[in-house]
């Protein structure tokens, strides 16, 4: 049985760089499920599909080869034989991939892509909805948040580093709008396991946030009879 660690949160909680650490240290497998939405949602804006109708979005997904390869140091996703990794994190597709989960057959595609990969491998994967549908029987689940403005803070410095343009309201306003998004859609919305524990990262240095992480999991494997 392979060990399955499903981290939820909203955007911007600092999720994907804390986990890839932490994934690092454990030598497990870091799966990023927010880039294969993004991948989607990137295609669509490609090929001029409208974000409104969701009959369009599900017509975007015929043909679409959306592969990734993993390792416990990140991951590389790929459309057909073009590596999107930095493609797909501008703002505007991060809004593309909010829109384009919301829809039924988004979700159901890339599901089994999902769950395939926690089969065979030591696994933490992030996203929204893994403790909750994806990955229901996870051994551990963690809830991984911090306050709005602190989350937008950081993506708004992480956005000054990668040269993307934005001011701090923007991205303010785009993080509540996603957050709203998120939390109330239809199918799998945004919301805390029962059985997941709260990692509240407001106020820590990126350091403490790894610690208190990877501190978390390990006494949650210790209670399940993991050494760890
Ligand atoms: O995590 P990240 O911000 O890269 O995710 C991009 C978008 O993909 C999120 O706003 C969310 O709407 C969606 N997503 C999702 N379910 C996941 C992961 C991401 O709906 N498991």
């Amino acid at each position: 049985m392979y060990i399955s660690v499903a981290i939820d949160g909203p955007s911007g909680a600092g999720k994907s760089s804390i986990s890839k650490k932490v994934a690092n240290e454990l030598g497990f497998i870091y799966v990023d499920t927010g880039a294969l939405y993004r991948a989607v949602g990137y295609n669509a804006l490609n090929n001029g599909v409208d974000l409104e109708n969701d009959d369009a979005i599900a017509d975007s997904l015929k043909g679409l080869e959306i592969s990734f390869k993993c390792s416990n140091d990140g991951q590389r996703v790929m459309i057909g034989q073009t590596d999107v990794s930095e493609l797909i994190r501008t703002n505007e597709v991060s809004m593309a991939a909010s829109r384009v989960s919301a829809v039924p057959k988004v979700r159901a595609f890339l599901f089994d892509m999902q769950q395939k990969i926690a089969q065979t491998n030591n696994i933490i994967m992030d996203g929204r909805d893994i403790g909750t549908v994806v990955l229901p029987n996870a051994t551990v689940k963690v809830f991984l948040t911090a306050d709005v403005e602190e989350r937008a803070k950081r993506r708004y410095i992480e956005n000054q580093q990668k040269g993307i343009s934005g001011t701090y309201e923007e991205v303010l306003e785009d993080m509540k709008r996603r957050d709203y998004n998120d939390t109330h859609r239809e199918i799998a919305p945004l919301k805390m396991a029962d059985d997941a524990v709260l990692v509240n990262t407001t106020g820590n240095e990126f350091d403490q946030s790894v610690k208190l992480l990877s501190d978390t999991i390990k006494s949650e494997l210790r209670k399940k009879n993991y050494e760890y």
